[in-house]
């Protein structure tokens, strides 16, 4: 998070779960402080926050004004924990209207904005998560926007996608986490779809308008850190081939899914993941490329990688190679 980029992040009063606000949301979102202080409420937002982030389509850039709220929602079926969102979730359902509201509180709090994300710690269509009867009104909140993204699993509530899609004004983005394209990998991290089912997906999200937004992982345990870039890449361009808009890459981070062997994950530095950027930049002038920063606090680093985290996070801002941008 750079000084030039305007953010604003909600403060929740009591009710609030966490001792610190979550952090940007550019890529898949990360709660900065893991520790929980009081039972979830479903009244109540997890966080909201205002950011900015890049958009990208044939040479015309943009840094956009996001709102993101986080919504209080039921764990995610699937389980994978790639997000490592389950310890903010509920094993219940929400009540019918709790949703809405939280959104309300967030949105009476939050500045004006372009796109908002409504992320529930799982996936939007599911609607043990997020209540159909909900829709109509979600949706209402969602009309001040030009765009919507949420997140969601290939194989879930695919009919619903339909009847909250048609209640929508906004353009609808949703976030899928095919986090990578090897084969073994994939099956391993326990994503309960194939690379087959991701394709499904994105070309029926393609036929009905609805943008794509991808999740990817940088890295796995005992992944040498030559092949976690070059499978990020080879995940980039694929998602690329599949329309993505929008494409995150996330270094494999301690927690998320990998248990104990979080330990021999790739230690992937700021220059590695500075060259990661500029090769996936070139993938497709279609796609707007991202990369996870969550893991580094300018606070916690030396002054040459204070400035690698300042360039790294300005050039993806605004879509440029580190040397357009450090010159
Ligand atoms: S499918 Fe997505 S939301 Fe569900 S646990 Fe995996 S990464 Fe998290």
């Amino acid at each position: 998070m750079t000084e030039k980029k305007r953010r604003f992040v909600g403060t929740l009063p009591l009710e609030s779960v966490f001792a610190a606000p979550l952090k940007s949301t550019s890529s898949r979102p990360k709660p900065h402080c893991r520790s929980v202080v009081q039972v979830l409420d479903y009244s109540r937002p997890i966080d909201f926050l205002s950011e900015q982030e890049p958009y990208r389509d044939r040479g015309v850039t943009k840094a956009i004004d996001v709102n993101t709220v986080f919504l209080t929602a039921r764990r995610c079926p699937v389980g994978c924990n790639m997000c490592d969102l389950h310890q903010f979730t509920r094993e219940d359902s929400p009540p019918v209207g709790a949703s809405v509201e939280q959104i309300d509180f967030a949105l009476d709090r939050l500045p004006p904005a372009s796109w908002i994300k409504l992320y529930n710690s799982g996936n939007f269509f599911d609607a043990a998560s997020l209540p159909t009867a909900d829709y109509d009104a979600i949706a209402n909140r969602c009309n001040r926007y030009d765009r919507v993204i949420v997140e969601n699993h290939p194989r879930i509530g695919r009919g619903r996608h339909i009847e909250f899609f048609d209640k929508l004004d906004a353009r609808l983005e949703i976030a899928v986490g095919l986090e990578t394209v090897h084969p073994r990998l994939l099956s391993k991290i326990g994503k309960q779809m194939t690379r087959g089912d991701f394709d499904r997906y994105a070309k029926w999200m393609s036929q009905h308008g609805i943008d794509l937004r991808v999740f990817l992982i940088v890295g796995a345990p005992d992944m040498s850190i030559s092949d976690a870039i070059r499978w990020a890449l080879l995940s980039a361009r694929h998602a690329a081939r599949q329309g993505a808009r929008h494409i995150s890459l996330i270094p494999a981070r301690q927690g998320a899914g990998w248990g104990n062997a979080s330990i021999s994950l790739p230690h992937l530095s700021l220059s590695i993941l500075s060259e990661l950027f500029e090769q996936a930049l070139e993938i497709s002038d279609r796609s707007c490329i991202s990369i996870d920063l969550w893991e580094f606090k300018e606070e916690e680093l030396l002054p040459d990688d204070q400035n690698r985290l300042r360039w790294l996070s300005e050039a993806i801002l605004k879509q440029r190679t580190i040397m357009q941008d450090a010159v």
